[in-house]
């Protein structure tokens, strides 16, 4: 159940991987024999799958470590070039930490960036982008999908929006390539961030897209050396991590339709028996706008980490575990300006390509028991249930 956070690598991206290990062991940079025209090989034709599969061109592509290094390339990046055009920046409260910490580091270089505010679904308002706009603002930068809420922006209208007016447009796209349609094109994407481990893929390897043509964007690298992907990343080509990030994506783009309306279907069941089993239950995030197989929802009255620990079979989380060393309530959940008690009664599940219905049952199960037994001990319930009481009796 908590598949935003990583997913197992699927079998057929690790056969595809395993000889770039071993036989074909080369470095993709080695021009001068055959293992290293081997492993070129696979790198570009594994770049060129992707590209095709989120719209792009294959000079586009740039591989990476992942996406918090994706994100901080195409911002700092980004940034850096831009820096004689002007100094501001815009992106979103509810972002990953990667894209909100490296504002922050931008801040401090003297860059000023607007953190909009989102919705109580966790939407960001397109005209407030508009608006927000100076004739400084040289990036834009907000998620796909949240990775907490699974709330999906109008990605197309923002890329318009900053299109018409010349400012570069980065999307964090991690939580939904591979889960949703995406196109870079039709969208008006300029960079776009993405990793391996949240699509079947192996953990350690994703990409960035950076628009190489009507209009060029350029980024400044970040990490000094050899030059390797058109100087824009410098480092050698994790040659099996690329291999097995393209087999992911065409995977996932192959099954996401099917794949979508299963999951789906579990989500909704869960969030229906919550609904009907408990009171005080409540979504967190969109409806309808979100992604398939998230769901996030609050337990009135229930502390979340006692739920947690109360269900030590089930790997469920608050939020993003790329936070979890922090005791403070979620930042995206506190943007929806939830109530404090929902703050700290939020469970985040987030079902994958290998749950079944049957976990999903006993999840259901383990949910509702535990959220009973919890709240039998919690004073402020009770008196709620007694107030209840007498005011039907009355
Ligand atoms: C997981 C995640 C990241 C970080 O990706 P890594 O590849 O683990 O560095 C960034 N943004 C979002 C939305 C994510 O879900």
């Amino acid at each position: 159940m908590d598949y935003h956070s990583t997913t197992p690598v699927d079998s057929r991206v690790v056969e595809a991987m395993l000889p770039f290990f071993t036989e074909k062991f080369g470095n993709a940079a080695s021009r001068q024999h055959m293992f290293g025209w081997i492993a070129e090989e696979a790198v570009e034709s594994s770049r060129a799958s992707i590209a095709q599969h989120i719209g792009a061109d294959q000079k586009d592509i740039v591989f990476t470590s992942g996406a918090t290094e994706s994100n901080n390339l195409a911002i700092k990046g980004i940034a850096e070039v831009r820096r004689q055009k002007g100094n501001h920046i815009i992106t979103v409260q509810t972002e990953h930490k990667s894209v909100l910490d490296t504002c922050r580091r931008l801040e401090k270089q003297g860059f000023e960036v607007t953190y909009l505010p989102v919705d109580s679904f966790g939407v960001v308002d397109v005209n407030r982008i508009r608006d927000s706009l100076r004739p400084t603002t040289v990036l834009v930068s907000v998620m796909f999908a949240n990775n907490e809420i699974g709330t999906l922006q109008s990605i197309a209208e923002i890329g318009k929006i900053c299109r018409e007016h010349g400012v570069v447009f980065h999307t964090d796209a991690t939580q939904a390539v591979g889960k949703v349609p995406v196109n870079v094109s039709t969208m008006c994407i300029d960079a776009m961030s993405f990793s391996g481990h949240k699509m079947y893929g192996p953990k350690g390897v994703g990409a960035l897209y950076v628009r190489q043509s009507s209009p060029k964007v350029k980024i400044a690298m970040q990490m000094d050396g050899g030059g390797h992907e058109r100087g824009m990343r410098s480092g050698t080509l994790n040659v099996p991590g690329i291999v097995g990030l393209a087999k992911a994506l065409e995977l996932s783009v192959e099954l996401m339709a099917e794949e979508s309306k299963r999951l789906m279907v579990l989500r909704d069941r869960m969030f229906h028996e919550f609904v009907s089993r408990l009171d005080a239950v409540s979504l967190n995030g969109h409806p309808t706008d979100r992604l398939p197989h998230n769901l996030n929802v609050s337990f009135a009255f229930v502390e979340d980490n006692a739920l947690l620990m109360s269900m030590k079979d089930v790997a469920i989380s608050t939020g993003s575990a790329c936070s979890t060393a922090d005791p403070e309530p979620s930042h995206v959940l506190k943007a929806l300006r939830l109530p404090q008690e929902r703050l700290h009664s939020s469970l985040r599940f987030g079902l994958g390509r290998f749950t079944t219905e049957e976990e999903v049952e006993y999840v259901i199960t383990r949910v509702v028991e535990s959220v009973r037994k919890l709240r039998e001990l919690s004073p402020a319930y009770q008196s709620l249930v007694k107030k209840r009481h007498q005011t039907v009796t009355v």
